[in-house]
């Protein structure tokens, strides 16, 4: 049986910024709305992971597994109190959709 305190704690999302291209199996992921082809947030919750581009679309990539996000997530240096306000805070809540960073 679940613990009580445990069903209503709040999920974490952890997420890590990845401004390159992302090509886990050899083959570049773009972003299927807008056609991206780098600086993305990657989301791991549950050990389910996911990609998000700049114009806020958001998928499971089958690519991508734990292994692959613990591999380059390090120790988190910021906390949000709900995943809104951290996908405004980096910048992934669709506000920059098609900015490019050189
Ligand atoms: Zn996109």
């Amino acid at each position: 049986m679940t613990n009580p305190a445990e069903a209503h704690r709040p999920s974490v999302i952890r997420v890590v910024e990845h401004p390159d291209e992302l090509n886990p199996r050899g083959i570049t992921i773009t972003c299927p709305s807008c056609g991206a082809r780098r600086d993305w947030l990657l989301l791991e919750t549950r050990g389910r992971t996911f990609v998000r581009c700049r114009c806020a679309h958001e998928w499971k990539e089958a690519d991508l597994d734990l292994d692959y996000f613990n591999a380059n997530f390090c120790y988190p240096d910021r906390t949000w109190p709900d995943s809104r306000d951290a996908m405004i805070a980096m910048g992934f809540d669709g506000l920059l959709a098609g900015a490019v960073w050189s």
